[in-house]
């Protein structure tokens, strides 16, 4: 059966009563997305899917989480594609609404979070996360799903919503599932279609810095055992940046904006080896922001 598309609040509400009427104890599964959808955003839908009794996307390209008015309006925007790659991937239903049927005039409850939204990319897109959060919430409410699903790609982002759902007491669960990548490393995103050819072969320093990253934190571990104290674990941290950072300064259509090796779950300085590492970049390539991630377990 194709997916069902929506514009409306009331609209998603209503087929959403109906089918959980039909059958007591249908569960529902979410994948939020703000469109242009590719390969990693299919991989949430099926995953939800396979999970799920009733499956809900939602496209929506949220303009309270751009910090800057160019990004928003050069975001590629492919509805009806997107509206039939979540059909062939077994979404049930599509939420699409327009910017005033979320926000609707005189909205201006914003949601706020202290800690992990400060670091990384919150430290160069002050209203970025207060956006997500907020947006976030509001599709929470409208859909009231079992099981949320979002990508390990946005790995500060997934962090921020563990927390708000832990926070507000939310009843979902929140699924993070694996980063989908390209044959060559690069993590699939909207974005890289902004890529040229050049600029496309430089994205690859992303997955290598990571992947250097990777060997120095193994090096480390194999040379001196897990660190002690706050200095050990700050050495360590600087290391395992410093590496992945050569990879990217040797990229000259690269432009670093941060790499760091932090706490995975709160993102705060790593100082317990029994805790996962999340070693994050972003990177400027010509116009184009792009992150990528990856998590190291530190007690081997
Ligand atoms: P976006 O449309 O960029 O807001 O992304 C919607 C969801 O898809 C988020 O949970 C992202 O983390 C996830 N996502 C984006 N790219 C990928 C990818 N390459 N692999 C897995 N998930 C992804």
């Amino acid at each position: 059966m194709p997916a069902k598309t929506y514009d409306t609040i009331a609209g998603l509400r209503g087929a959403l009563y109906a089918r959980r009427a039909a059958g007591a104890g249908l569960s529902v599964g979410f994948v939020p997305t703000m469109g242009a959808l590719h390969e990693g955003h299919v991989s949430l839908v099926r995953r939800a899917v396979s999970e799920n009794d009733i499956t809900v996307v939602s496209i929506f390209l949220n303009p309270l989480q751009f910090d800057e008015s160019a990004d928003l309006d050069s975001y590629p925007k492919t509805l009806d594609a997107d509206v039939r790659l979540c059909g062939e991937a077994g979404a049930d239903l599509i939420f699409c609404p327009s910017v005033r049927e979320v926000y609707p005039d005189g909205a201006s409850t914003r949601v706020e979070m202290d800690g992990p939204t400060d670091v990384l990319c919150g430290k160069s897109r002050p209203r970025h996360f207060s956006g997500v959060l907020t947006v976030v919430s509001k599709l929470f409410h409208i859909v009231e799903p079992d099981a949320a699903y979002f990508g390990e790609k946005d790995a500060q982002q997934l962090a921020v919503i563990r927390k708000l759902v832990r926070d507000l007491n939310m009843p979902v669960t929140i699924v993070g599932c694996p980063t989908v990548r390209e044959a060559d490393g690069l993590a699939m995103s909207s974005r890289n279609t902004h890529l040229n050819a050049d600029e496309r072969k430089a994205a690859t320093c992303l997955f290598r810095a990571l992947a250097a990253a990777r060997e120095k934190l193994g090096d480390a571990a194999a040379r001196s055992g897990a660190p002690r104290g706050e200095g050990e674990w700050a050495s360590l941290a600087a290391k395992v940046a410093d590496a992945a950072r050569a990879v990217l300064d040797a990229e000259p259509l690269a432009r670093t904006e941060y790499v760091e090796l932090l706490d995975a779950e709160t993102l705060a300085p790593l100082n317990d080896s029994s805790k996962a590492a999340l070693c994050a970049i972003a990177v400027q390539i010509g116009q184009t922001r792009l992150i990528d991630n990856m998590r190291f377990s530190l007690d081997g």
